[in-house]
């Protein structure tokens, strides 16, 4: 490498969070690193419903980024990515000058998708989750102050995320409200929860959903929500279900921003950035993408952190080969992961393939897996 090159990231997800620590432990000097982000502590998805739960605290689920990047002597700055500019080889920030880039690498999660919902204003996506836990920590306020008044909260989408926040939010009232005045309702466009688990899996976390007195409405398309009274809103669903709430949570299908959809770069249907085996995009060499906002065409799996977690090691290792000028390494995602899904109670469910179990001992382990991915970082 004859003059010095900058390798710009967006976002502090998983995937750089893992890359950062390991570059910091064999780094290219002649190269410069900037992290564009927009909030300086990252969150770690796997205890993220063990925060809301209350089982942990902030700072043990949040990666801290200002701190990662003191430590891997990478510039922080503290910005949202608005646009691409592919020909002049820049990002453009919400508030700052354009940022110049060598190599550019992608790792800026998704968002909940929220298409042609009538009023989709009333709802709190599950994402970005900054967002979600400033309500949360509100609610849990007005909670506390008002112990006597009943509560009615929704959540829509039954994948692993929706359920598991269903469970873990429902946990955390019950230790401040009486069971009699918390209401709770899960809605899912599918006959079946966590479509991509195995039957054992998405039958048990129904069962204990329901024996938690969450009400379970499947095969159920949210189709509108209006503003009723006073902390009121009505959910309105095709099949004419009709339902009063106080809170609307949506955990819905994860979809990509606009501006990489306006981009250049090569991006499927719904707009994620697709890329080949060694995490560069289809269309840009000199552009890297991982975790929920790159999709690998010939490998599809689930967007989950598992895989943008995955994918930290052999990010680094080919931003470090495409530096060197040598060949890039295949990465290839497992078919078969395991998950473990915290039921709000310290257990959890363990699944795999067409396997299934649930104990408190799935919960000490996942504890103690989380724990240990998060002690990398401190
Ligand atoms: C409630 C819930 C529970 C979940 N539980 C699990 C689980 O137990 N296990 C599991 O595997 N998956 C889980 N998931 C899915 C998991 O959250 C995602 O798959 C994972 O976070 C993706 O990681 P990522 O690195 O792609 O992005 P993220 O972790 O979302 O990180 C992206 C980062 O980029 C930043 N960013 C975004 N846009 C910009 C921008 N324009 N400019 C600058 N910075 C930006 C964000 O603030 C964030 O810091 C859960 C999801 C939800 C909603």
């Amino acid at each position: 490498m004859s003059r010095s090159q900058h390798l710009v990231l967006i976002g502090g997800g998983h995937s750089h969070a893992i890359a950062l620590k390991e570059w910091q432990k064999n780094p290219i000097t002649k190269v410069k690193l900037t992290l564009i982000t927009n909030v300086l502590q990252t969150p770690y998805s796997g205890m993220l419903p063990g925060y809301i739960a209350g089982f942990y605290r902030f700072e043990e689920t949040h990666i801290d980024l200002k701190k990662l990047t003191q430590l891997t002597q990478t510039k922080l700055v503290l910005t949202t990515a608005i646009a691409l500019d592919l020909i002049k080889n820049q990002v453009i920030c919400a508030d700052c000058a354009p940022i110049r880039f060598d190599i550019l690498s992608i790792d800026i999660g998704s968002t909940p998708t929220l298409l042609n919902i009538v009023g989709s204003e009333y709802v709190i996506p599950a994402k970005p989750v900054p967002q979600l836990l400033e309500v949360w920590e509100n609610l849990l306020k007005c909670v506390h102050q008002n112990p006597e008044k009943p509560i009615s909260i929704s959540i829509v989408g039954g994948g692993a995320g929706g359920v598991e926040l269903a469970l873990n939010m429902r946990s955390r009232l019950q230790t401040i409200l009486p069971s009699h005045l918390i209401t709770f309702h899960l809605f899912h466009r599918g006959q079946k929860l966590l479509e991509h688990h195995n039957s054992w899996v998405s039958e048990k976390l129904e069962k204990i959903l329901r024996e938690r007195e969450i009400q379970v409405h499947l095969g159920e398309t949210v189709q509108s929500i209006q503003a009723d009274e006073l902390d009121f809103y009505k959910i309105n669903c095709q099949s004419n279900l009709s339902i009063k709430t106080n809170y609307i949570f949506w955990v819905t299908q994860a979809s990509a921003p606009d501006w990489i959809k306006h981009s250049d770069l090569s991006t499927d249907s719904s707009g994620f950035i697709l890329i080949k085996n060694t995490l560069q995009t289809l269309s840009h060499q000199h552009i890297f993408a991982t975790g929920d906002i790159a999709t690998m065409p010939d490998y599809p799996r689930p967007k989950a952190g598992v895989f943008a977690v995955r994918q930290g090691k052999p990010l680094v290792e080919n931003w470090r080969n495409f530096l060197l000028n040598k060949p890039l390494k295949p990465y290839f995602p497992q078919k078969t992961y395991l998950n473990l899904i915290g039921t709000g109670d310290k257990k959890a469910i363990a699944s795999w393939g067409n396997w299934g179990c649930q104990s408190r001992y799935c919960w000490q382990w996942k504890d103690y897996l989380d724990r240990q991915f998060m002690e990398q970082f401190t």
